[in-house]
């Protein structure tokens, strides 16, 4: 029997979304939307079952991970009920389903919870680098350890186990029927959907810039990742590592810079409504990818013991990125979605009954 939550509106509210209520269900969003099909129909369906408070179909929908917010749909739609704002809240709701922690949705719902967390993680940087009495060796050092061991532990503990629960959710609930051959035949789908994000280019209208710049700048995050943790960017004496990394983080700076700017602009349908864990991932993007930078030079000035305050401020985005916005917000959504239309792929292989 299918449960109605007469909440679910509401709640949704606290995922972004204002008043949609003013929907008359004209479809208008959907014929606009160029990654609506026949098979995939989105975002009127994703409305109605919002109204009508349908938790468990949105639970298991992979819908909301088939959009890529090109706000195409809110600009044509007569009653201002913002359709793709909705999508983006609901991937917003369906991260904080996924997450078995719950830490998800309570950072999502309360930003004085955001900020308390961000403080206590700062402190917690402050009091290990007084233990070491702001040492810069013992800082580099513990900084590179600290990488590797939180990659490891949020991929073992908090990744692993939620994308189980969104496999369960969107796959088992729905009684998909698939032989692990076919999971494995299809893992290309997922690669390439997570480093080229090639339907974006689908998305209208055709803004292959955004599609291009969103590119670069997985490529130059996932490398910098590499160059610092596995090449030890900031203890390596090669030049070309060096000079990798000075080009990674300068490409993170520039595009995350242009990210801020149209959001501070509202240049753009998808920018019109930025919520604190939008502004808090461009920001920290564009802080880590400007102190790694400052940090590597100062090393190669031979300045860095000096001013060690460069690196305490980058250990700190570090820390606060690698323990709250990787596992708990915004990051999430490049999982997930990469995912989802994983999950799609595998699900619309099933031959019909
Ligand atoms: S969201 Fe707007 S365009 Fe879509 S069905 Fe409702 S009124 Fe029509
Ligand atoms: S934001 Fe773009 S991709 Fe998403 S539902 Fe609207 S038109 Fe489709």
């Amino acid at each position: 029997m299918t449960k109605v939550n007469p909440e679910f509106a509401t709640e949704l509210t606290k995922y972004g979304i204002g008043d949609f209520n003013a929907c008359f269900n004209c479809g208008n969003c959907t014929a606009t939307c160029s990654l609506s099909t026949s098979d995939s129909s989105f975002p009127r369906e994703m409305i109605r079952y919002t109204t009508l408070g349908l938790e468990d179909e949105i639970r298991s929908s992979l819908k909301p991970w088939e959009c890529y917010y090109c706000g195409e749909c809110s600009k044509e739609c007569p009653r201002q009920a913002n359709p793709g704002e909705l999508m983006m809240s609901l991937r917003r709701w369906l991260t904080a389903q996924y997450d078995w922690t719950g830490l998800s949705g309570l950072l999502y719902r309360s930003l004085t919870l955001t900020v308390t967390a961000l403080l206590l993680v700062a402190a917690g940087v402050f009091l290990f680098a007084r233990t070491v009495h702001f040492d810069a060796e013992a800082l580099l050092h513990t900084g590179h350890r600290f990488e590797m061991l939180a990659i490891a532990t949020v991929f073992l503990v908090i990744f692993i186990p939620n994308l189980f629960r969104m496999w369960y959710y969107t796959i088992v609930k729905n009684e998909v029927k698939a032989p692990v051959k076919r999971y494995l035949t299809t893992l290309s789908e997922l690669f390439v959907q997570m480093f080229t994000q090639k339907r974006a280019r689908d998305c209208d209208g055709k803004d292959n810039f955004r599609w291009l710049e969103h590119l670069v700048l997985v490529f130059a995050y996932l490398s910098l990742l590499f160059t610092t943790v596995f090449l030890n960017w900031f203890g390596t004496g090669s030049l070309f590592i060096i000079v990798l990394g000075y080009v990674e983080s300068f490409l993170i700076f520039v595009i995350t810079i242009h990210f801020v700017s149209g959001r501070i602009k509202r240049n753009k349908a998808l920018n019109t409504f930025s919520q604190p864990s939008d502004w808090l991932f461009v920001i920290w993007l564009l802080l880590m990818g400007l102190t790694a930078f400052l940090v590597r030079l100062f090393i190669d000035l031979q300045i860095l013991e000096a001013n060690i305050w460069i690196h305490l401020i980058h250990l700190t985005l570090l820390a606060q990125w690698a323990l709250i916005i990787v596992p708990f917000g915004k990051w999430t959504h490049f999982l997930y979605r990469s995912f989802g239309l994983y999950f799609v792929k595998i699900k619309t292989m099933q031959k019909p009954a």
